[in-house]
């Protein structure tokens, strides 16, 4: 926690800037854009609370008319986070998966300033059809995916390691993962490092 990188941490500059309901809505294409992605309740608008050191920038609450809209972020004038919409497979209607995977593919295929993407997981429940799809469709355009195996702190050290070691084996080329804890803040630093160079930023000493 008192190393550098957490102190210099440029991500709790981020403000929130705009609820996209449209692609067309989004920012500019232009600069660095990195979105978070994850079914909801992995804990994604936690690590985003815990990253940006503000204790609600995205709102760990649900609400259903929120599962459609992408969040805009802001971190400086070039640099954003787009925080995407996530839900969890089972218990949303078809149509409504059909409408996302439309938004989500074309988000992808489109959208030129997107640098990365973090993908949440609970680490007791890593790599549900919501991940597998998100992973392919980065492996297909060619962005990088961090996998974010989040509440690592309900784990024990062992098991916790064994869940990464496992899910580094399924994981295509362009992607990485860590354990992390929003909780704890376990892994934030190695979040930190990862966005930096995502977002071209480095680290001041
Ligand atoms: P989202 O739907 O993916 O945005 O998930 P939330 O961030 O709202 O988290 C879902 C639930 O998991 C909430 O009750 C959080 O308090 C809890 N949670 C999130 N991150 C952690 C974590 O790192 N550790 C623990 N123990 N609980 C967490």
């Amino acid at each position: 926690m008192t190393s550098d990188t957490i102190k210099h941490n440029p991500y709790r500059a981020a403000r929130y800037a705009i609820s996209a309901h449209r692609l067309d809505q989004l920012p500019q294409d232009a600069g660095y854009e990195v979105a978070f992605a994850g079914r909801s309740n992995a804990g994604k608008s936690s690590a985003i609370n815990a990253l940006t050191d503000q204790k609600s920038l995205a709102r760990t609450s649900k609400t259903p008319g929120r599962t459609q809209q992408i969040v805009i972020f802001d971190i400086d004038e070039e640099r954003r986070i787009a925080d995407l919409p996530g839900y969890g497979f089972a218990k949303v209607p078809e149509k409504l998966k059909r409408h996302w995977r439309h938004v989500m593919q074309q988000y992808f295929n489109r959208r030129h300033s997107l640098r990365g993407v973090v993908l949440v997981m609970d680490i007791r429940h890593p790599m549900r059809p919501f991940d597998e799809q998100m992973l392919a469709w980065c492996s297909a355009c060619g962005v990088p995916c961090h996998v974010l195996l989040t509440k690592a702190d309900k784990l024990k050290r062992g098991p916790a390691q064994s869940t990464l070691l496992q899910l580094r084996r399924r994981l295509p080329e362009i992607a990485s993962a860590q354990v992390f804890s929003a909780r704890t803040r376990n892994g934030l630093e190695t979040l930190i490092e990862r966005l930096n160079e995502w977002y071209d930023l480095t680290t001041k000493g």
